[in-house]
């Protein structure tokens, strides 16, 4: 039995940011388990790079401006390029929404530009067809593109510095809550430590109180599987899409759901590029039709989320999603994509709320649990400013400069108190 004052579950971008963040506030005897913190299926290692500030709802603007503020202070660290993002719109009643919505945007000292179909060309010379479609953008000069891998091993290096703990290889196979302990104070398990049997915990009763995590860690060379009970003071499940599962272990019914992404690494002849076109200094350009894409080291990168992607733990590039969904929508938009070869392709999980926006806060039911996940394809542009806020909650039990209590779950219990964030991709 180990005994942890705080046990972060889940070592991705948002789960070691708030151990950094806490760390920083003097608190000790913090532990991130993690079932593998390379990060192989995790979203933080597996995303666009995308960073702006630029949404439709204020804790969205709030957490991702705190977290640009913290890109563009530290960008040779992280690979902050702030060359903006450029959204092209093409149905006129989506466009008056953009428009309203800049003020509040710039109200947050965002600088959102409007900017004319011939604005646009001017300035985009790469966008050089289907231009009768365009109906007017918006330019964020202060928003940008990141190194994901970067920023999560800035935040660990820093939390490592403070005192905090990473354990690897540590699978969350089981969860002992006060009702689960049974007269022995055992956790009941049966024969299969992945397949752990805990009785459900009423998430009304205020009294709830999360006893102890069990990991498994194994160690392929050796063969060898061994067991850790972590005693917990308090735990915080940032597990990303996998969030739900552990929600379970407990009896809390989670909303949000994984949904497989694809993203691809695609060459252009630079002979093919319209005079005036520098793709290096581009920044993200989000198209109508759903695609985004921008420069990637000598490549572009391009996503395309699809609508009716089915709910799933699914890690497989469709071969055909080039052909299919990102080379026709480029090419409809540059010709310069006409002949683009495709490097190579693959998948992660956005974790996704019926509203569009991320869970964060306490657990409602229990005594010593929060959680920070679910932020629907923004995680690493949140991850700063989401930190910050469970930070100062985990530590003073309020919010103080960043108030995240928007993001609780219990939101989800009344659709008029969702947070529908409708600028996603
Ligand atoms: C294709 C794609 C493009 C995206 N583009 C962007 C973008 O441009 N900008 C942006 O800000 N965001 C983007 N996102 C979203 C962003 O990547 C995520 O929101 C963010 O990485 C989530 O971080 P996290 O720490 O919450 O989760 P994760 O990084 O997924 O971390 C969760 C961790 O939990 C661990 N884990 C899971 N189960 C267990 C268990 N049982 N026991 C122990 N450990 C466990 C995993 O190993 C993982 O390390 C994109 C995502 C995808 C898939």
């Amino acid at each position: 039995m180990e005994r942890v004052s705080v046990l972060v579950v889940g070592g991705g971008i948002v789960g070691t940011a708030i151990a950094w963040r806490l760390a920083a506030r003097g608190v000790g005897g913090i532990v991130v388990i993690d079932l593998d913190l390379a990060g192989l299926y995790a979203s933080s290692e597996l995303n666009a790079g995308g960073a702006r500030a630029t949404w439709w709802q204020p804790v969205n603007i709030e957490t991702c401006r705190a977290t640009l503020d913290f890109f563009r202070a530290h960008a040779a660290d992280v690979g902050f390029r702030e060359h903006g993002y450029l959204w092209l719109y093409a149905d006129g009643a989506l466009w008056e929404c953009a428009v309203a919505k800049r003020a509040l945007q710039n109200a947050y000292g965002l600088g959102v530009e409007i900017l004319t179909p011939a604005d646009v060309w001017a300035r985009f010379p790469l966008l050089d067809r289907a231009r009768d479609e365009i109906v007017g953008a918006t330019f964020s000069p202060r928003d940008g593109l990141v190194n994901p891998n970067a920023v999560r091993a800035l935040y660990r290096d820093r939390a490592r510095h403070l005192g905090v703990q990473f354990r690897n290889r540590h699978y969350v196979a089981g969860v002992a809550t006060a009702q689960s302990m049974g007269a022995a104070g055992a956790l009941r398990r049966v024969a299969h430590v992945d397949v752990v049997e805990v009785e459900p915990g009423d998430p009304t009763d205020s009294a709830g109180i999360l006893r102890e995590i069990l990991t498994t860690h194994r160690v392929p060379a050796a063969a060898v599987r061994t067991e850790t009970r972590f005693a917990c003071d308090t735990v915080v499940n940032c597990l990303g899409a996998w969030s739900s599962v552990f929600l379970a272990k407990i009896g809390v019914r989670d909303v949000t759901e994984p949904v497989r992404r694809q993203i691809a690494l695609v060459d252009v002849r630079r002979r093919d590029l319209p005079p005036g076109t520098d793709l290096e200094r581009l920044g993200m350009i989000v198209d109508p039709s759903g695609l985004y894409f921008h420069p990637e080291g000598a490549s572009v990168l391009a996503g395309y989320s699809i609508p009716d992607e089915a709910p799933g733990f699914d890690f497989t590039y469709d071969d055909a999603f080039f052909e299919t969904h990102l080379w026709p929508r480029l090419a409809h938009r540059a010709s310069a994509f006409e002949r683009c070869a495709l490097r190579r392709g693959w998948a992660g999980l956005y974790d996704v709320t019926p509203d569009r926006t991320g869970v964060a806060g306490a657990v409602a039911g229990f005594t010593n649990l929060f959680e920070a996940h679910s932020f629907t394809g923004r995680g690493v542009m949140q991850s700063y400013g989401v930190a910050t806020g469970m930070a100062e909650l985990l530590a003073t039990g309020r919010f103080e400069t960043l108030d995240l209590s928007p993001l609780r779950r219990e939101r989800f219990d009344d659709p008029a108190r969702w947070v529908m964030e409708d600028l996603h991709i």
